[in-house]
């Protein structure tokens, strides 16, 4: 009887706690999950309906949908639940972006380098908390050290989204992702590269020196590996023309990978590239932009999925020399092109931002679905950028860190949701307006944010 007693003062007091804590960060990082949290009168995006749902109940237990109902959940209403009056507004998937570098959006790369390790990840750490706070509950990390950030947000160190880390690039010597100084060749005299040091990239030429560099990023818990197949616009010494790995060397990560039950993702934008990744066995391709109509058609055959991006213009690129600019161009002119082709051949295609070095770009994280517009239906852009995602986001199979569905609102599914103050299938900007118009961010069960209804 004394222990039941205790554990329901100790209940009492965390709701006290919490409940302070909200009413003195407003919309922060009140990270205690309710047992039970439900959402009344709300109607719903689901991630994958063109048309929203009658107005309905959801209750969510734990992390995890448990009902959803337009007749009313019976609900238990003990001191450790939760009620968000939703008022007729949209309940929606968690937002995803499957081309993110957490701990790369805030330096420059000059800036990344030179930096202590530590202050980069306590810049990557803020960045985590501002994209959850911009409804972005997983991101696929394409790049970079984020094994630790990972790690600290999932023991509720940090708030921040779910991680699915890649690890280290994998590319060859002078690929997109080699830093090098040319000071620094031979690689005998340098050693290991900075950028190695730091975990953002590895260099490797031959299918051992592959292997062994995808089996370390896999030893620190890789969801996924990434090989960079081709050149890129940034790319100091790998113009957006070239082909870097060969077959056996994109095959030998292929293994490798499979062996772990996961799989490659691979940087490519032009044909020769993407061609020689899917013939490796690799199972996603990033970017994409340049790829041709007997290529696209190969993807559509081969269910390869394409993790690209809205590219409308030159972004983070305008601060970039000529050249590189001009390459820039290209890669936008290739956007429409690309999107033309995965309509037409309806390739499974997945939404990512690739935003890198600039927090202020960052902000707009959610204009990319807004972009993605120009092509698609509001429902189908936010079905990409949930639904679509999610099932992306399952290939990692054996090596997925969050088991369960997301990217969905339905009866079983990872409770990631969020209540938007209108309707994004009308008004699509709502999204890229997340400080005003998204209401409530739940992640995993726990409410990150709830300004309530203004
Ligand atoms: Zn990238």
């Amino acid at each position: 009887m004394l222990s039941e007693v205790v554990v329901r003062m100790q209940k009492a007091a965390r709701v006290a706690t919490i409940l302070a804590s909200c009413a003195a960060l407003g919309p922060g990082l009140a990270q205690e999950r309710s047992a039970v949290t439900f959402f009344e009168n709300v109607r719903i995006f689901d991630g994958k309906n063109q048309t929203l749902s009658a107005p309905s109940n959801v209750l969510i237990r734990g992390n995890t949908i448990e009902r959803i109902a337009i007749a009313p959940i019976p609900v238990d209403r003990s001191l450790d639940t939760r009620t968000v009056a939703g008022g007729g507004r949209v309940l929606m998937p968690g937002l995803s972006d499957m081309h993110w570098h957490a701990t790369m959006v805030r330096p420059t790369p000059a800036q990344m380098l030179s930096s202590d390790l530590g202050y980069t990840m306590l810049l990557a750490g803020a960045e985590a908390t501002a994209t959850l706070m911009r409804g972005f509950t997983t991101v696929r990390d394409m790049g970079g050290p984020a094994f630790a950030l990972k790690r600290a947000i999932d023991e509720g160190v940090v708030a921040g989204p779910r991680i699915y880390p890649s690890g280290a690039v994998i590319t060859v010597t002078g690929g997109h992702g080699d830093f090098r100084e040319l000071w620094e060749l031979p690689q005998s005299l340098g050693g290991t590269s900075r950028v190695e040091q730091l975990g953002g990239s590895m260099i490797a030429d031959s299918p051992d020196e592959v292997r062994k560099r995808t089996r370390e990023q896999l030893m620190q818990g890789a969801s996924q590996i990434k090989l960079t197949a081709g050149g890129g616009v940034a790319s100091p010494f790998s113009p957006l023309d070239v082909t870097t790995f060969s077959e056996a060397e994109l095959r030998a990560a292929v293994e490798a990978a499979t062996d772990w039950g996961t799989y490659v993702a691979t940087h490519a934008y032009t044909p020769n590239a993407i061609r020689r990744s899917v013939a490796a066995g690799v199972k996603v391709i990033e970017h994409g932009h340049l790829m041709d109509e007997p290529t696209a058609r190969l993807l559509a055959e081969e269910k390869i999925w394409l993790s690209t991006q809205p590219f409308v213009d030159l972004g983070g690129a305008a601060m970039l020399p000529a050249a590189q600019q001009a390459q820039m161009r290209q890669v936008v002119a290739g956007t429409d092109t690309t999107y033309g082709f995965v309509k037409k051949y309806k390739i499974k295609t997945a939404f990512g931002t690739d935003i890198l070095f600039s927090k202020a770009l960052a902000e707009h994280q959610g204009q990319g679905i807004v972009d993605l517009t120009r092509w698609f239906t509001p429902a189908e852009a936010l079905a990409m950028a949930t639904s679509a995602n999610g099932e992306l986001l399952a290939l990692s199979g054996a090596r997925n860190p969050y088991p369960g569905k997301l990217g969905v609102v339905e009866e079983g599914a990872l409770a990631d949701l969020l209540l938007v103050d209108g309707n994004p299938l009308d008004d699509i900007r709502l999204i890229a307006d997340p400080e005003n118009k998204i209401l409530v961010i739940m992640k995993d069960g726990i409410i990150y944010k709830d300004v309530g209804p203004k």
